[in-house]
């Protein structure tokens, strides 16, 4: 006998038979001798009809009037399933996010949980009954018992962290797909079904855009080690498991606000090579990387920036020891790249040997603004100059003069009270994992270009300082290589993308750094592409072979950025859609059959 949460997601409780169809499974699921706490979302699009009700009234409603408005949903829900269980003879009853204790931080709209009192969970439990929990909610813990609700998609993250709290056997996410695909069905119907994902994976391609998980879940299921698998709600089918490693035993307290990260890492060794001006066109990726991963050599981070003028800077890093050979390639390939065929100008290799790498890792930086900004803060203190930044969902990497590494490794960890960890082999991960697992897109975000940013301890710190001071969650930062000389002070551009609805709160933000910089430049009209697999680790020709699918379809790349496990690229909206299906068919990720989506 196992204790087993399941939830099921809106379109699995759309209608009435909806919902008696799911009443049947979880009465079949007690009937074979388990106790079973079940969350469910609201109905169908209910949460979407809310919010446009409210958006007829204002188009700037509060938060809380919000989450007053928005918990209705799942309350429905909850009352209508209970109903279903009792009319098939199963013993239920149903509760609020309130009523079973999930307390959370009394921010509205996007409320983190505190902790959960399973006591009265679990006295229904012992009854007997099933007990039907409403997702996506909570309560504060402050005097005034404010409701929370803890974001959209939060209600995967309901169900883990009671999966958590209860110590359930399994935690079982019920919804419209058979389970997490190599990319979203509805926009390429051959993706196939994986029988499994690593927590890491998950945790980019759901912040990446795959929205079949909310990330926040599947931090908690990787902190906490619950047994996740997300499955059809239409058949008996075993879905994709979520694999967690064996995690360090952690209170329960603070659930969602346990340290953001993990540990501090560091790369040593490492030659940064840079290609200025290069032409932006299509394809220009794809010749250097496809001549780079021809000579065998892996390439760890990648950056370039936004282009200036019709030109683009690319940056990338490799292991000291091929660094000549990677050099040799940049080389050879320079003359052949020039911004316009009638220019004589070519672009520039410049080669920076003994650079290293330091990042911070942690699932709990996830939708955290200020964790980046304290790092770069951090290294401003020390005095250390930033030379490359880029940026992952659970990762910070930033390239720094490699005689600064040790000050940089004791402040790090200082500031974030953590270790230095050491790196896992690359042999390990690459045997656990493809290289590529799956690909994702994002069409809801914007992508700002802060120009001419003078180039000195402190600027990224008090440029993302300002972002995080407002709660303006930042991603994909990048910090271009070219240095211009203005009026005597080096300068360069930091770029970012941020979530669509936050530019003009972002740029409203930047505007009160009085100075640093010449000018904040906005690109509504983006699309993320990106690849994820822990296997991409120490395999070249990855990046390559995801530059030359772009080109191919003659897409030009706006900006690129990487982490160990993931590479994405910036291109323009109207191409996002054909830019993931080229991607997924590059790197043979297509099923046998198509997935079909119900409405
Ligand atoms: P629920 O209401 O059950 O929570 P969601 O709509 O939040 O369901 O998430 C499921 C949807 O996620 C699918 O219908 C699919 O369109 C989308 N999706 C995006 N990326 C992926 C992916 N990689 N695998 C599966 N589904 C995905
Ligand atoms: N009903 C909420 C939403 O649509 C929460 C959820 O379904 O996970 O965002
Ligand atoms: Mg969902």
């Amino acid at each position: 006998m196992a204790l087993i949460v399941q939830k099921y997601g809106g379109t699995s409780v759309g209608s009435v038979e909806r919902i008696q169809t799911v009443a049947q499974r979880i009465h079949h699921t007690t009937q074979e001798g388990n106790t079973v706490v079940v969350v469910v979302s609201a109905m169908g699009k209910t949460t979407d009809t809310l919010v446009n009700l409210a958006q007829e009234i204002t188009t700037n409603p509060s938060r809380r009037e919000m989450d007053m408005l928005l918990s209705t949903g799942e309350q429905v829900t909850i009352a209508l399933m209970t109903m279903a269980l009792q009319e098939r003879g199963q013993p239920a009853i149903s509760l609020t996010g309130a009523q079973v204790g999930i307390v959370t931080e009394a921010e509205h709209s996007r409320a983190r949980i505190l902790s959960i009192k399973p006591d009265r969970i679990k006295r229904h439990l012992d009854k007997g009954q099933v007990v039907v929990v409403a997702g996506f909610q909570g309560i504060s813990s402050q005097e005034e018992l404010e409701i929370t609700t803890l974001g959209r998609g939060g209600s995967d993250t309901s169900a883990v962290a009671l999966a958590a709290s209860l110590k359930a056997n399994f935690c079982e996410i019920y919804t419209d797909v058979p389970g997490i695909l190599t990319t979203d069905p509805r926009l390429v119907p051959e993706a196939r079904l994986m029988e499994e994902i690593t927590c890491d994976e998950m945790l980019e391609l759901a912040s990446l855009g795959a929205k079949v998980l909310h990330p926040r879940a599947v931090e908690i299921a990787r902190n906490y080690g619950v047994s996740l698998v997300v499955r059809s709600s239409w058949s008996d089918a075993p879905g994709t498991r979520v694999i967690s490693p064996i995690p360090k035993p952690r209170s329960l307290e603070g659930l969602e606000i346990t340290k953001a990260v993990d540990g501090v890492e560091f790369d040593v060794d490492q030659s940064k090579i840079a290609l200025l001006r290069v032409p932006d066109r299509p394809g220009i990726a794809a010749r250097l990387f496809g001549e780079i991963a021809h000579q065998k050599v892996d390439v760890d981070l990648i950056i370039q920036s936004i282009h200036e003028g019709n030109s683009n800077d690319i940056a990338f890093t490799v292991i000291k020891n091929v660094s000549r050979k990677a050099e040799a390639v940049a080389q050879a390939i320079a003359p052949v790249l020039r911004s316009h065929p009638s220019q004589s100008e070519e672009a520039e290799v410049l080669v920076e040997m003994g650079v290293a790498k330091i990042s911070i890792a942690g699932a709990g930086m996830i939708g955290r603004p200020g964790i980046a900004a304290k790092m770069f803060q951090t290294l401003a203190e020390a005095k250390i100059n930033i030379e490359m930044i880029s940026t992952s969902e659970v990762k910070v990497s930033c390239v720094i003069a490699q005689e600064e590494g040790d000050r940089a490794i004791e402040a790090l960890c200082k500031a974030f009270d953590v270790d230095l960890v050491p790196k896992p082999l690359v042999a390990e991960v690459v045997e656990a994992s493809p290289p590529v697992r799956g690909v994702a897109l994002d069409l809801k975000q914007a992508q700002i270009a802060i120009r001419h940013v003078k180039d000195k301890p402190g600027m990224a710190a008090s440029i993302f300082g300002v972002l995080a001071q407002r709660n303006i969650s930042v991603d994909t930062i990048i910090q271009s290589q070219r240095c211009r000389i203005l009026s005597g002070m080096p300068t360069r551009d930091i770029a970012f993308t941020v979530g669509e609805g936050e530019t003009d709160a972002a740029c409203q933000a930047l505007n009160t750094l009085a100075e640093g910089f010449d000018e904040v430049i906005v690109d509504k009209d983006i699309a993320k592409v990106s690849i994820v697999g822990a296997g991409m680790v120490g395999q070249p020709g990855i990046a390559a072979k995801f530059f030359e699918a772009l080109a191919k379809e003659n897409i030009n790349i706006k900006m690129i950025a990487t982490s160990e496990i993931k590479i994405s690229c910036v291109v323009p909206q109207e191409e996002g859609v054909k830019a993931l299906k080229a991607v997924h068919q590059a790197f043979e990720l297509a099923g046998i059959e198509t997935v079909e989506v119900p409405v």
